[in-house]
């Protein structure tokens, strides 16, 4: 069985200065995913759809520009697809399009028909190429630049390895763009609040919300056991490089050995609707570590307002996410349960059957 491995690529790597597609771009990283595909199966993560829409027409009088971008999309999307299409084909190798968005991910059956269908494809030699359904996604819930589409799906295919493919060279301690002291920093051990926030400091420095989206994309997949590289899709061969986990960007070194996640558990831990977050103390992460419940003791804190049977997260005391699970109580009812003079005992928070720990 060969090992999956999930390629997103964005518009900045696509277009051209005039925001047009690239051909010559896309007709080369066509051609390595056609060498990739000797040791991998290929997924794709596109954007590009507004880029190509502009080829058509601009819309210089719509004021609002989500509008705008949706239209562009529905008009470019048809376009991109074909491009890659022509150029597979070129190999005898068939696509097959995918437009999804956030709500695809929140809702478990349709997180499951997204799965079957996707693997079933792969199963088959098809390439699928996704992209967010930019037509009907919110305003409030659109994956804007695709990194968290990218690393939802890397995380329910459990794929072997993640390429956000950019056209920034990798990961910096600062915008380099604006900061000549910025440093590529080559390996991420793990993604700490201090590193979120010093690329929070560097996007308020101007930088342009590129490299929070990558880090947290890769939050997500390294969680889930999935190495992550952040390269730039103008080095020559960049998608060969990464597919041998060499790379002049970053890496991110998975957080866990990779464990297979049931369907109910890549759909907690990925795309569930999470209302809440609940702090626990060191104890109770080693209790969840065991595969025990979490008990009201280990619980520390609760932010979010959510009932009995919602999603949460679970993070420990440095803020680091370390699981998802199917709460026992509402909000205000842990809270009153921290708050307790004397801690309850054996009082059941997230029971370990709805509990799953990355
Ligand atoms: N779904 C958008 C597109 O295909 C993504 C735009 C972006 O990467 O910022 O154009």
């Amino acid at each position: 069985m060969k090992q999956k491995i999930l390629i997103k690529v964005g518009t900045h790597v696509l277009g051209r200065e005039n925001g047009r597609l690239n051909y010559n771009r896309i007709s080369d990283l066509v051609d390595q995913i056609m060498t990739l595909r000797e040791t991998y199966q290929v997924v794709l993560v596109s954007s590009g759809a507004t880029a190509a829409g502009r080829e058509f027409c601009q819309f210089e009088n719509e004021k609002d520009p989500l509008i705008k971008r949706q239209m562009l999309a529905s008009i470019g999307q048809g376009r991109l697809f074909q491009v890659y299409s022509d150029f597979f084909r070129e190999h005898s190798v068939i696509t097959a399009q995918a437009l999804l968005t956030s709500g695809n991910f929140r809702w478990k059956n349709s997180f499951e028909n997204m799965k079957s269908s996707l693997e079933g494809l792969l199963d088959n030699g098809i390439i699928p190429i996704i992209n967010e359904n930019d037509v009907t996604s919110h305003r409030e819930s659109s994956f804007g630049d695709n990194d968290q589409l990218a690393a939802l799906t890397a995380a329910m295919l459990n794929v072997d390895l993640l390429v956000l493919v950019s056209d920034i060279v990798g990961f910096y301690t600062a915008d380099p763009k604006r900061n000549p002291k910025a440093e590529l920093i080559r390996k991420v051990e793990r993604i700490t609040p201090e590193l979120l926030t010093l690329c929070e400091n560097s996007l308020s420095e101007g930088g342009t919300g590129g490299m929070l989206s990558k880090l947290k994309a890769a939050e997500l997949a390294t969680q889930h056991g999935i190495p992550t590289i952040v390269c730039s899709g103008k080095e020559q061969d960049c998608l060969l490089k990464a597919g041998r986990f060499e790379t002049s960007g970053t890496y991110f070194i998975p957080v866990n050995t990779k464990k297979k996640l049931s369907l109910r558990a890549s759909w907690m831990t990925t795309g569930a609707n999470v209302k809440g977050v609940i702090t626990i103390d060191s104890g109770a992460e080693q209790a969840l570590k065991n595969d025990k419940s979490l008990l009201a003791v280990g619980v520390t804190g609760v932010d979010g307002k959510f009932s009995d049977k919602d999603v949460v997260l679970i993070q420990n005391s440095e803020g680091i996410r370390i699981g998802t699970g199917l709460v026992n109580h509402t909000n205000n009812e842990i809270k009153k349960l921290i708050k307790a003079k004397h801690k309850p005992k054996g009082v059941v928070v997230i029971h370990k059957n709805h509990l799953y720990t990355l």
